[in-house]
């Protein structure tokens, strides 16, 4: 379904925690207490279906982490039978990958991304407060074991990483994994630190390898690209430097049940009054894709502006 501005809208990010078992300094540095109110395994199905009415074909299951919420294999498995969506992806940590690999590959998860700002212990451990590298790497093998395409979503802060994509390129340059960059976004405790800007980290990882641009542009914003010493691709999602809304094609729900039409911006619809009207949750999502602001409000005082942490609202 076209927004008001012309983009197709097809891709939502559902939450099914806001719960984390890490405490990224940039993200839910104090973590999450146990939320008062989830969407229930069926309610989550129920959306699924009414967003599939409204032309979602791809659904991203997000959390905090999602592989903290029990049955999230279930779920992923019971969502990708909706008729209409077409692929069923999942965004982790990876830290409990060793534990449900097996189970969310066997649901029929159709991609996992996963986020990794760095490939060195000390500092993985200093960014996230623990010493849980060991279990990432060990779920990428697994994923890349079965086939499953993998993503790793690095976020570079000033100062902190900024030079950790260097020894993260052993994935692209050996597997055929997709290593993108994501500009750190003013959203919550992301605030509180400085973003390396896209255009910094292509003309570093340049030197090293000729990059050419990718025919290949995935589902969202994010730009590929390639070389021939790499074996995956290198994508850019460029949230502040190059504004990527006007390739936005993505609605939000978070883990409580708010349907969100821009990242950045703190309105939302509660959908739980409708949760057992799967024509109501139609209407709703409807409306959201019709009323999708143009633009972000990252960087302005608009008071409209997302002071939630980033893992309330999935990413
Ligand atoms: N736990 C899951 C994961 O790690 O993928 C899902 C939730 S996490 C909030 C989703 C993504 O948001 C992660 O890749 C994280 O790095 C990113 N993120 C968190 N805060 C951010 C910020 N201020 N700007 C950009 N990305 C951010």
């Amino acid at each position: 379904m076209k927004d008001g501005y012309g983009r197709e809208i097809e891709y939502l990010r559902l939450s099914v925690t806001p719960r984390c078992n890490l405490r990224c300094i940039y993200c839910a540095p104090e973590g999450c207490s146990k939320p008062d109110e989830l969407l229930s395994d069926s309610d989550i199905v129920h959306i699924g279906r009414a967003a599939a009415k409204a032309g979602i074909r791809y659904i991203k299951i997000t959390g905090g982490e999602p592989l903290m919420r029990s049955g999230c294999a279930g779920i992923i498995r019971r969502l990708k039978s909706v008729c209409g969506i077409d692929e069923v992806t999942l965004t982790t940590n990876g830290t409990l990958l060793p534990q449900y690999a097996e189970e969310i590959i066997a649901a029929g998860t159709d991609r996992v991304n996963i986020s990794l700002d760095t490939a060195d212990a000390s500092q993985y451990a200093a960014i996230t407060g623990f010493d849980m590298l060991g279990n990432v790497e060990k779920g990428i093998d697994m994923l890349c074991g079965a086939d499953i395409p993998v993503r790793l979503n690095c976020v570079l802060l000033g100062g902190i990483n900024d030079n950790s994509f260097y020894g993260l390129l052993k994935f692209p340059e050996t597997k055929k994994i997709d290593l993108r960059f994501i500009e750190l976004m003013p959203v919550g405790h992301g605030r509180e630190f400085s973003f390396m800007s896209s255009d910094t980290v292509y003309n570093a990882i340049s030197r090293i390898y000729p990059l050419y641009p990718s025919e290949y542009s995935g589902n969202g914003p994010a730009v590929y690209f390639e070389s021939s010493r790499l074996t995956g691709r290198i994508g850019f999602i460029s949230a502040i430097s190059h504004r990527f809304c006007k390739s936005c094609n993505r609605l939000r729900i978070t883990a409580d049940g708010t349907l969100k039409p821009c990242l950045s911006m703190s309105c939302g619809t509660d959908l739980k009054p409708y949760l057992s009207d799967e024509d109501e949750l139609y209407k709703l999502l409807k409306k959201a894709v019709h009323n999708k602001p143009l633009m972000h409000c990252f960087g302005s005082c608009s008071d409209e502006a997302e002071t939630a942490a980033m893992n309330t609202i999935g990413g």
